[in-house]
């Protein structure tokens, strides 16, 4: 019989993926080296397990994803507006494996940090030299009482793509003209701080259309949010914001806006100031890092510090952690940032496999918020590490934010850019 070394049975479990069959990987001894394991396939662990095969073939790159596919949350809001099909938002991972990474579909139940391995609920273990952890976020659902996890199927949060965009979507769908839909924004920090109030226009940018009688109430713990004015100017042209016939209202937590506790049964929350029915409620609890990092002890605190320039953990050396589970300041908790960190992961983590020091990074932000129909803006942002004080800084007058003062024909623009972006980017993380 043939003896196959491993690098044709990893050929061989791609060309199995790219036919669509599920690949299992066997257990391996320790001590291969060079193999680089990577949790979680979103934005940030897809883009850094495609990058390591870019920069180095010769790195073996193990990718264990929990999930078959994986649906943007970027462009979910368009889903739950109802301008675009969940299936719009959905990739596998066929064209990853094609380039010789071999998708694991399981879940990451352990990270030895002073063993280099892990184990999968599948019950392989699986050794490494390096690892990327990139598991994206988890709730802290005790922040909120009266919300659990069983919960959120009568109250969405819809913070992580898929089944929960649809649901909204759903209830959205069937609910009455004149009805009330309530939004709860997490606290500080979050996944995409302007993602709340892009929902809230996506929302009210279809009750404007099919049920113009109905109203968003966001009851936001903060006092401001991101790119505020231009939300709040956009929802003035659009939304009648500020009069007696506005499809959004914005209560603060200065004016009682923070939720105190939900009842699920009664469809009620709970704010400072009143309690409030809701015919549907979209609830976004604050945030952690994946469980996985925080199982790992990788976290201080709610997120995972790291070296800024190579995205190792302070914490456990050899494991390198990227996306909303790090502490990427100053970079926001985006897809784009997640994206931009896992090539400059990907680049020191072969730098550091081939004995040679990491490369001096650069990152990169852009972040569209469609507030309706033809009508968008953005901020962008280039960024420097600062050794000084390993924090990741705006290279001066880099970017900016879409002006106030922009013609109806910029804010078009903007609206083809962030579709733009989302094909780009979606085919930069997955090929
Ligand atoms: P994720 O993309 O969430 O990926 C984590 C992956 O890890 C998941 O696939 C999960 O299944 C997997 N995983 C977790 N634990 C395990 C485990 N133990 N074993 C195996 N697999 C595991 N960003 C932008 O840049 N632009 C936008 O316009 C934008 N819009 C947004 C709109 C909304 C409504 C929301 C909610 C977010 C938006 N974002 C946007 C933010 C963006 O989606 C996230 O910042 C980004 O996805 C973070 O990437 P990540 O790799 O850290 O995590």
């Amino acid at each position: 019989m043939a003896k196959i070394d491993r690098r044709r049975f990893l050929a061989g479990g791609a060309a199995a993926s790219l036919a669509g069959a599920v690949v299992g990987f066997p257990a391996i001894a320790r001590g291969q080296g060079r193999r680089v394991v990577v949790i979680g396939g979103g934005s940030g662990g897809a883009t850094a397990a495609r990058y390591l095969r870019l920069v180095d073939p010769s790195i073996e790159v193990v990718l264990i994803e929990a999930s078959p596919v994986y649906h943007t949350c970027y462009m979910s809001n368009e889903v739950i507006g109802g301008v675009r099909r969940l299936d719009a938002i959905r990739f596998d991972y066929d064209n990853i494996s094609a380039l010789g990474v071999s998708v694991v579909q399981d879940a990451v139940t352990a990270l030895d940090a002073a063993a280099k391995t892990v184990r999968t609920r599948g019950g392989q273990t699986i050794a490494f030299e390096r690892c990327i952890v990139a598991p994206g976020i988890d709730f802290k659902w005790e922040r909120v009482p009266g919300m659990s996890p069983a919960l959120a199927e009568r109250i969405p949060h819809a913070w992580k793509a898929g089944p929960q965009t649809a649901l909204l979507r759903r209830q959205l769908a069937a609910m009455p003209d004149g009805g009330r839909v309530i939004l709860v924004p997490p606290t500080n920090p979050f996944r995409c701080p302007p993602g709340p109030y892009e929902r809230a226009s996506q929302i009210a940018r279809y009750l404007k259309k099919a049920k113009p009688r109905s109203k968003v109430i966001i009851l936001d713990p903060k006092d401001k949010f991101s790119k505020q004015k231009l939300f709040e100017q956009a929802w003035t042209r659009l939304y009648g914001y500020g009069t007696d016939k506005a499809l959004i209202e914005w209560v603060p937590a200065a004016k009682g806006g923070k939720v105190e506790r939900v009842d699920a049964r009664a469809m009620t929350v709970e704010a400072d100031v009143e309690r409030l029915k809701g015919d549907v409620i979209n609830l976004i609890p604050p945030q952690k890092a994946g469980r996985i990092a925080i199982e790992a002890g990788l976290a201080k605190g709610d997120w995972c510090p790291v070296n800024k320039q190579t995205f190792e953990s302070l914490v456990h050396p050899g494991i390198h952690v990227i996306g909303d589970a790090c502490n990427a300041a100053k970079m926001p908790k985006s897809g784009y940032a997640a994206n931009s960190q896992a090539k400059v992961a990907a680049y020191a983590v072969a730098a550091m496999l081939n004995g040679n020091p990491p490369p001096t990074p650069s990152y990169v932000n852009t972040c569209y918020s469609i507030a309706g129909d033809n009508y968008a803006f953005s901020v962008a942002a280039v960024y420097r590490y600062n050794s000084a004080n390993n924090m990741i800084e705006k290279v001066k007058g880099s970017g900016g934010l879409t002006p106030l003062e922009a013609s109806s024909r910029q804010l078009v623009l903007e609206m083809l850019y962030a579709h733009s972006w989302y094909n780009n980017i979606t085919r930069d993380i997955f090929g």
